[in-house]
Parts: C-alpha cells; sequence; structure tokens
C-alpha cells in the first residue's frame, strides 16, 4: 500500500526511519534543559526518539543528543528524559 507524505524522522537512538507521529520528541529549547516534549510543539531544536527506553540508552552512550544539539548534556538530564519517557509509554 503506498502512502503518500509521511514525515519521517530519524530516531538519535537506533537510527532507524519512522512516521514523525511514532517518535518521541526530545528538544532543546535556548535557555533551559532538555526535555521530552510530548506536545511536539515546543520551541527549540528537536530531535527524534523512538518510544522505547533501550533507544535513549543508545543515544546516551553514543552522545547523540549532545551532537544534534551541540550542548553538553548533564547526567540528570538524561535520567531525567528517562522517567519522562518510561512514564510516556505506560
Ligand atoms: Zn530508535
Amino acid at each position: 500500500m503506498k502512502e503518500k507524505k509521511i514525515p519521517m524522522r530519524k530516531c538519535v537512538g537506533c537510527g532507524g526511519s519512522k512516521p514523525k507521529r511514532e517518535l518521541l520528541r526530545v528538544v532543546s529549547p535556548k535557555d533551559e534543559d532538555i526535555f521530552l516534549d510530548l506536545t511536539g510543539k515546543a520551541a527549540g531544536r528537536g530531535a527524534y526518539i523512538c518510544a522505547d527506553p533501550d533507544c535513549l540508552a543508545k543515544a546516551r552512550k553514543a552522545r547523540r543528543l549532545e551532537h544534534a544539539f551541540e550542548r553538553q548534556i548533564p547526567p540528570e538530564v538524561y535520567d531525567m528524559l528517562e522517567r519522562e519517557l518510561t512514564e510516556a509509554i505506560k
């Protein structure tokens, strides 16, 4: 079945491309900490990740969010993202 114009995004964890709506958005607001943007509309630079803690673990290990956002990400921010992601997929 051919579907047209589904916006695809790449997961920062596994690197796989998926329809945007199946991914979670991580946003890097200008002067605030990075967080999981469950509305998909928060202002700031965004990166996408599967709704899977394993992908977050991979992204963390490979520092892919640091690269995507060109900023440092302290461990507590990753811990928070992990909690938010776990909550979001319950
Ligand atoms: Zn993934």
